[in-house]
C-alpha cells in the first residue's frame, strides 16, 4: 500500500494511546459504571480510568512490536469487542468463561439473534468503522522504549493514589468479581483460556463411575419402571405459584396436586445450562463439581444403563450437553424452533415399544428468553396480556415482559400436566414417577439485569433459586412404600441439584458406592 492511501499518519506510541482510548470510551462504560457503583466516588472511577489506560498502553507497547502486527492483533480484538459490548449493554450481563461456554452453545441468546438490527449497528460502528480507520492508518515504527515511555505518566500516577490506599483497592478487586468480568477485551480473552482450558478434559482418559451398582427391587410388583425427569428451561422459583407466586402459574397442575410434592427452597448448581445440566447428573455437587468434566465422565444415566434400564434423552432444547453421549437421542423438533409439545409426540408408543425398565429424561426450551413469547402457541389464549414479543428486553415496560415470563411458566406447567396424562396412561404396565426441576433461573430486569449466567458468587438470587416438584403415581407410592405426607414434611428444607443424583439411585433401589444417602430426598420416607 503507498503512502497516498492512508487516512492518517501516527507515530507507534500515538497510535496504541489512541487505541487505548478507543477501547476505554467505546467498551468500557460498563466497566466504568460498575466501578462508579461500589461507592459512588468519581475519583474511584478516575484512578481505574487511569490505571487501565496505562496498563493497556503498557500492553500494547509489548504486543504491538511492528506496525503490522498492531494491525494483525489490533482489529480482530476491536471486532470481537464491538459483539462482546453488544451483548453486555443489551442484557447487562457480565463475560466469564461460563458464559463464553454458552454463548458457543448459543444457549443465552438464539441463534436468530445474531441477525439483530441493533447488533449489526454496534458491529459497524463499533467494530467494522474503526478497523477501517487502523487499516487506513500509516504506523511509524517505534522501538520499545519509545512506545513504553508514554505508558509510564498514568502508570506512575495511578501507583501513587493506590499506593496510599492499598488495602482497599485489593479488596475492591477481591470482592468486585464483577469488575473483571466486564473489562472489554481482558474479559472474553480470559475467558477464551477458560475454555480452551475445559477442552482439555477431551483428551484426558475416559472416567467410569458405578463400576459396583447393583439394582435391588424393593417395590411389591412386577411392573416395570419408567422415571421421567423433566429438565426445566430458565423458569425460576420467585413466578411459580406452588412457592407462593401471586399469580397462578401452576394452574394446569392443580388437579394432581395430592400427588405432586413442591420443594420451594430448591437451588441450581449453576446460572446457566451448560453448567447445570451436567452438574444434576454428576456425582460430584456444585462444589466439586468441573464444568466440562461431563465430555469423559461417567453420569447418572450411564449407573442406570449399568443395571439394565434403557436411557432416552428427547431434546427440544440445544443439546443434551454431552450428557447422553452413550444412550439413546431423540431431537423430535426438525424446524428451526419447536414448542416442548413435541417432546410428547408418539411418546407412550415409544416407551410401550422400548418395554423395559426406562430413564427417560426430556430437556425442555422451556422458559428460555429472550422471546419468551415464543416459547408458548401464538394463537393459545395467554393468560397474562398484554405480554412484549420483543427480544430487546429494556426496551418491553416490564409488566409486559413479566408477563411474557409468566406465561411461558404457564405453558410449561401445561406440558407437565400433559406428561403426567401420559405417565398415567401408561400405569398399567408401569410404576411411574415424574421430576422436574429447572436448570437455573432468570432475571427480569431487577437492578437492570437480564437473561442468566452471571458467574455464581456474585448472581442474584432469582438466576438461583429454581422450581422443583417431584409426582408420584398413588399407586407407584404404594407399591414403593415411599409416605407422602413424609416427604412433604421434608421438602420444606433446602434442597438443590446435589440431591437428584442421590435421589434418582434411591428410588430405583440401586447400591453403588457413590450413593449418598444423605443427600437422598426418598430415603428419610421410603418404609
Ligand atoms: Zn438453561
Amino acid at each position: 500500500m503507498n503512502n497516498k492511501t492512508y487516512f492518517f499518519t501516527l507515530k507507534a506510541w500515538q497510535f496504541n494511546l489512541t487505541y487505548a482510548l478507543f477501547i476505554l470510551l467505546a467498551f468500557n462504560y460498563p466497566f466504568l459504571r460498575r466501578l462508579y457503583e461500589i461507592n459512588n466516588s468519581l475519583f474511584m472511577t478516575i484512578t481505574g480510568f487511569i490505571t487501565v489506560l496505562g496498563l493497556l498502553q503498557l500492553i500494547l507497547s509489548l504486543l504491538f512490536a511492528t506496525p503490522r502486527l498492531a494491525k494483525i492483533i489490533g482489529i480482530p480484538l476491536i471486532l470481537i469487542g464491538s459483539i462482546v459490548f453488544y451483548f453486555m449493554s443489551a442484557y447487562n450481563i457480565l463475560i466469564d468463561k461460563v458464559m463464553l461456554l454458552n454463548v458457543i452453545r448459543t444457549d443465552i441468546y438464539e441463534a436468530g439473534d445474531l441477525f439483530r438490527p441493533m447488533l449489526l449497528l454496534f458491529f459497524l460502528l463499533l467494530g467494522i468503522l474503526p478497523s477501517y480507520l487502523i487499516y487506513k492508518t500509516r504506523i511509524l515504527p517505534g522501538n520499545f522504549r519509545s512506545r513504553l515511555y508514554p505508558a509510564l505518566p498514568p502508570l506512575l500516577l495511578s501507583a501513587l493514589i493506590i499506593a496510599p490506599n492499598f488495602a482497599t483497592f485489593k479488596d475492591i478487586l477481591r470482592n468486585h468479581k464483577e469488575l473483571r468480568y466486564s473489562l472489554i477485551p481482558s474479559n472474553y480473552i480470559g475467558s477464551v483460556i477458560g475454555v480452551g482450558k475445559m477442552y482439555d478434559e477431551l483428551i484426558r482418559p475416559f472416567t467410569d463411575i458405578g463400576l459396583d451398582a447393583k439394582a435391588h427391587p424393593y417395590w411389591n410388583n412386577t411392573k416395570k419402571n419408567l422415571f421421567v425427569f423433566v429438565v426445566g428451561e430458565t423458569a425460576r422459583a420467585a413466578n411459580f405459584s406452588l412457592g407462593g407466586y401471586s399469580r397462578d402459574t401452576a394452574a394446569p397442575l392443580r388437579p394432581y396436586l395430592s400427588e405432586i410434592i413442591y420443594y420451594p427452597e430448591f437451588y441450581a448448581c449453576g446460572t446457566s445450562t451448560a453448567v447445570s445440566v451436567p452438574c444434576m447428573f454428576s456425582k460430584d455437587g456444585r462444589k466439586d463439581f468441573q464444568p466440562g468434566s461431563e465430555l469423559n465422565t461417567a453420569n447418572l444415566i450411564d449407573i442406570f444403563s449399568k443395571v439394565g434400564y434403557h436411557g432416552l434423552w428427547r431434546d427440544n432444547n440445544t443439546s443434551c450437553q454431552d450428557n447422553c453421549n452413550r444412550i439413546e437421542l431423540e431431537v423430535p423438533c426438525t424446524r428451526k424452533s419447536c414448542l416442548d409439545d413435541v417432546l410428547l409426540t408418539g411418546l407412550e408408543q415409544k416407551i410401550r415399544h422400548i418395554n423395559q425398565d426406562t430413564f427417560l429424561i426430556l430437556h425442555q426450551r422451556g422458559s428460555h428468553g429472550p422471546d419468551y413469547t415464543g416459547r408458548y402457541p401464538a394463537d393459545w389464549q395467554a393468560p397474562y396480556l398484554p405480554a412484549c414479543g420483543s427480544a430487546d428486553l429494556k426496551s418491553c415496560p416490564p409488566q409486559e415482559l413479566i408477563n411474557a415470563y409468566d406465561n411461558s411458566v404457564y405453558y410449561g406447567n401445561i406440558f407437565l400436566q400433559k406428561t403426567i396424562d401420559i405417565l398415567k396412561s401408561l400405569a398399567d404396565e408401569y410404576n411411574t414417577v415424574l421430576v422436574y426441576a429447572s436448570d437455573h433461573g432468570e432475571s427480569l430486569g431487577e437492578d437492570g439485569l437480564f437473561l442468566h449466567s452471571m458467574p455464581y458468587d456474585t448472581a442474584p438470587d432469582v438466576q438461583k433459586h429454581i422450581p422443583a416438584l417431584i409426582w408420584i403415581a398413588s399407586q407407584t407410592a404404594r407399591d414403593f412404600g415411599l409416605d407422602m405426607q413424609c416427604l412433604r414434611r421434608h421438602a420444606q428444607q433446602y434442597h438443590s441439584h446435589d440431591n437428584l443424583f442421590h435421589s434418582f439411585l434411591g428410588l430405583a433401589g440401586i447400591s453403588v458406592s457413590e450413593y449418598n444417602s444423605s443427600l437422598d430426598i426418598f430415603a428419610p420416607c421410603r418404609k
